[in-house]
């Protein structure tokens, strides 16, 4: 069995084999060889903490795992992050624990190669604004995955709290971007790919603000009541998800579905872009949304991958059951 540590996934693990581990995942699941199981999500009574377990079985990969973990609000205070996780892999012949892997710096990076993989697969070639709705401690892990997608020239980003925003320029600065806080309508009119990552719970983002062709990853939302942009908007556009069962009830289209705006059959699973049995984006007017809600095959992917590059490099810690 191998220990993993936090310490050793943000020295193996790269942005590069995320996305590949996320898309490759996302493609099984489209093909119906890869499934999620029910998420379990609990307040425990105590430290106001938030517990839970995402599961889930890569037939294709052979992949079997769950996320342990949730969020405990008065972490900050003691010098911990607020959500924590855990990724336990089994291996599937014989059910024996294979992997004890460290999964908060993995949740950043698997929800960051989503979005890319959205933007890789969906966007415009020619898209050169990047416009980020955001700005707390996923929005740098979405912006360094997303800049590498396309030649992005410029960003321009909001948030509901200004105050966060420099820290978010300073990482647009860092990667040679230059970086402009603008009015959400503003962001609209400039941007061609746009990120929302907040945990707001009514739309940022109205339908009129945005421009034809425009590319939106909307990856906030992960809960019943989160919302992050106009009904509208998002029936107006051409729709992929990661988990279309998880995007009609806890992600962004739960509100459209809810307002009858839209069905759940328009709404396609972006792993039947990968696997080339749809064909994105068809024109470059079109308002193309993503929706991102998280998957527990997510962590078990990047999870697994992890493991693998730990312990080809010798840097896995070894325990005998
Ligand atoms: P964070 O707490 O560090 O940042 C929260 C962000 O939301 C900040 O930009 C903050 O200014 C903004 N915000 C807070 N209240 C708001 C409001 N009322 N209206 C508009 N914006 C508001 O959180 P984070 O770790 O950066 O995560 C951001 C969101 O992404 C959360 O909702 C989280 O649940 C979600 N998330 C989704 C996935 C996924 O796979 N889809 C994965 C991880 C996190």
């Amino acid at each position: 069995m191998l220990i993993v540590s936090e310490e050793t996934c943000r020295q193996v693990m790269t942005r590069p084999a995320a996305f590949d581990a996320v898309e490759a995942v996302f493609g099984a699941m489209a093909r119906g060889d890869a499934w999620n199981f029910p998420v379990v999500r609990e307040a425990i009574g105590h430290a106001d903490a938030l517990y839970g377990f995402k599961s889930g079985f890569d037939k294709a990969g052979l992949v079997l795992g769950v996320k342990a973990g949730g969020y405990w609000p008065h972490n900050m205070a003691r010098g911990l992050t607020n959500h924590q996780s855990t990724v336990f892999l089994f291996d599937p012949d014989t059910g024996m624990l294979s992997a004890l892997v460290g999964g908060n710096y993995l949740t950043a990076l698997r929800t960051a190669a989503s979005s890319a993989i959205s933007i890789n697969r969906l966007a415009r070639r020619d898209a050169r604004v990047l416009g980020m709705v955001g700005a707390g401690h996923q929005s740098q892990f979405q912006l360094r995955a997303a800049v590498e997608q396309r030649d992005f020239e410029r960003v321009v980003a909001w948030n509901f709290h200004p105050e966060m925003l420099p820290r978010l320029g300073a990482v647009a600065e860092e990667l040679g971007l230059p970086f402009e806080a603008v009015e959400r309508e503003e962001l609209g009119a400039q941007a061609d790919v746009i990120i929302t990552i907040t945990s707001a719970h009514e739309a940022l983002l109205m339908k009129d603000w945005i421009k034809p062709g425009t590319h939106i990853a909307c990856m906030g939302t992960d809960t019943k009541g989160k919302q992050e942009v106009d009904p509208q908007l998002v029936a107006a556009a051409t729709l992929f998800t990661d988990e279309v069962a998880q995007s009609v009830s806890i992600g962004e289209t739960q509100h459209a579905i809810a307002a009858g705006l839209i069905s759940q059959a328009d709404i396609t699973p972006i792993g039947a872009v990968i696997n080339g049995d749809h064909p994105g984006r068809t024109s470059d007017s079109e308002i193309t949304l993503f929706d991102g809600t998280g998957v527990g095959l997510q962590d078990l992917a990047v999870a697994s991958a992890a493991a693998q590059i730990a312990q080809d490099k010798g840097l896995a810690q070894e325990v005998a059951l």
